[in-house]
């Protein structure tokens, strides 16, 4: 049965896509079926991975949680798209902000996705979600269906209140809606060691947090070519594989094998 990895962190600009394109890639890499799944209207994820009109797709994540919504029949693999050999994509687009309203008067809202997951895990080996930077009903419909959270935590702001938040809300749904998520570890994203502001930030999250929730051992640096890669709809991996962004994607890629399922 696949492993479900919600990545999220309600902070926007953080890392959060750039990680699942580039955790996904490098799981799909390593020989493991892997489907991303576009959790976000904005569809950062979706352009990313080449889509770049994605207004213009027929069927997207919208429609796979309205069908769960109506109980209507779902065919296998509905919406999904084949990225490269191994690698998954549900995309999405802006019409996702529809399914964030029509939720609210659904039954067991916060199961909706959920419901799916169970009828795709064992078609794949992990499945990744890409949350928006909200910790509105889809993001918790993520978090109800997942197996764990990676939370990415860009090193270039003082982020322990908005974490705070976050844990907060992941502790609430592992109460009441899913018993057996955990936190799978923050990681730190766009780090400039060369800076003390970058040092400091690390240091204040693995000593505010360390104790209580993992802390990834490797970090992504901050890298320009990583930044390039969204536009370029390429993986840090294709586009600069000698660089230190693909290297430090590599080991966490390895890192997670390592977790298990
Ligand atoms: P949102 O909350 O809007 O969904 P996000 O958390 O998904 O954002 P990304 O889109 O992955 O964040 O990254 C935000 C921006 O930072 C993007 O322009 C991306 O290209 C850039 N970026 C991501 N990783 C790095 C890195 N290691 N070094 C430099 N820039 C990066
Ligand atoms: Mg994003």
């Amino acid at each position: 049965m696949g492993k479900v990895i919600a990545v999220s962190n309600q902070k926007g600009g953080v890392g959060k896509t750039t990680s699942v394109v580039n955790l996904g890639a490098g799981l799909a890499s390593a020989g493991k079926k892997v489907l991303v799944i576009d959790l976000d209207p904005q569809a950062s994820l979706t352009i990313s991975l080449g889509f770049q009109e994605p207004d213009k797709m027929d069927v997207t994540v919208r429609d796979v949680i309205s069908r769960v919504i109506n109980d209507e029949e779902l065919e296998a693999g509905l919406g999904i798209q084949k990225v490269r050999e191994n690698f998954y994509l549900l995309p999405s687009n802006i019409e996702l902000s529809a399914s964030e309203v029509s939720l609210v008067n659904v039954m067991s809202r916060e199961m909706i996705l959920r419901n799916y997951l169970e009828t795709i895990r064992d078609t794949y080996d992990y499945i990744l979600i890409d949350c928006m930077p909200s910790l509105g009903v889809l993001t918790v419909n993520a978090l109800a269906g997942a197996d764990s959270v990676l939370i990415p935590v860009q090193a270039a702001y003082l982020p322990v209140k908005g974490l705070q938040q976050l844990v907060k809300t992941i502790y609430t749904v592992k109460r009441r809606l899913n018993h057996k998520l955990y936190i799978e570890g923050i990681l730190f994203t766009m780090v400039d060691r060369r800076t003390n502001f970058a040092k400091e930030i690390v240091q204040s999250v693995t000593d505010n947090y360390g104790k209580s929730i993992p802390v990834f051992p490797i970090e992504i640096p901050l890298s320009v070519r990583a930044a390039e890669t969204s536009q370029m709809a390429e993986t840090i991996y294709d586009y600069d594989p000698k660089g230190k962004a693909a290297a430090a994607y590599n080991e966490l890629t390895k890192e997670v094998l390592g977790h298990g399922c």
